[in-house]
């Protein structure tokens, strides 16, 4: 995904951060070199590094959900470069107070509590010159967790929502797997099955690969769009691979 959208000037590149291997998204306008982080969770010098490499400016920090490996370096950005902390929904403040707790949990130092500068609602739009990136909120793993695309380059930057071959807990406090299941098949399949997506972590997929063959949410599993269900295959579920 070196060139995801020639069309609209964007470049993507993506950085796994912290042990968690978080995928961390560096999207820049290539006329002005302005740039945006889509959740940097950590390896803040990394990150630094990788503006540095490109010789971009920093202009926002995207969240998509309060998680440690998600947004566990936002505060240091923000002090280090004077940019704006935009996300998640406010829903998913409780999670945002506990990073530093969290993080003690698996033995991770350097990440810090956040309070964002603007929290973001279901319809929102955000903007990398001109660039338009619309905002869903898509509950279920988190409460406050959104989803944010891009429709010309078909990409939609998913958190831990959705996975290749999987979807996000919801064995979290405040987590709720029916309204992850909704969030999925109600507000990510209508953006297209040609919609490639980044998740928080793994490699990328589409929309419609995964409405195809993902052991929770493919339309024989759900239903979707008028498809006949099969009985739900609890052993590919068990077995699939999920994330924080
Ligand atoms: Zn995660
Ligand atoms: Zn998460």
């Amino acid at each position: 995904m070196t060139d995801a959208s020639s069309e609209t000037r964007l470049q993507i590149r993506i950085i796994p951060v912290t042990p968690l291997q978080q995928n961390c998204s560096l999207i820049w306008d290539t006329a002005t070199k302005h740039a945006v982080l889509v959740d940097p969770g950590g390896d803040v010098d990394t990150l630094l590094g990788a503006l540095d490499h490109f010789g971009l400016t920093l202009k926002e920090i995207w969240l998509t959900h309060g998680h440690l490996d998600h947004a566990g370096a936002a505060h240091q950005l923000r002090d280090r470069l004077g940019v704006p902390v935009i996300g998640p929904h406010k829903d998913d403040q409780f999670w945002l107070d506990q990073i530093e707790s969290s993080a003690a949990k698996y033995g991770l130092t350097g990440l810090l509590n956040v309070t964002p500068d603007r929290y973001l609602e279901d319809g929102d739009v955000l903007e990398l010159e001109g660039v338009k990136f619309g905002v869903v909120h898509t509950p279920g793993h988190t409460p406050g967790h959104v989803v944010i695309h891009n429709t010309d380059a078909k990409i939609a930057f998913v958190g831990d929502v959705l996975f290749q071959g999987s979807i996000g807990r919801t064995d979290f406090p405040r987590s709720n797997h029916e309204d992850l299941i909704s969030s999925i098949t109600d507000k990510l399949w209508p953006l297209g099955n040609d919609v490639q997506f980044v998740p928080g972590h793994g490699p990328t997929s589409t929309f419609g690969q995964e409405r195809r063959s993902n052991p929770f949410v493919a339309d024989v599993i759900t239903g979707y769009g008028g498809a006949e269900k099969v009985d739900a295959s609890t052993y590919d579920q068990r077995t699939a691979k999920r994330h924080t």
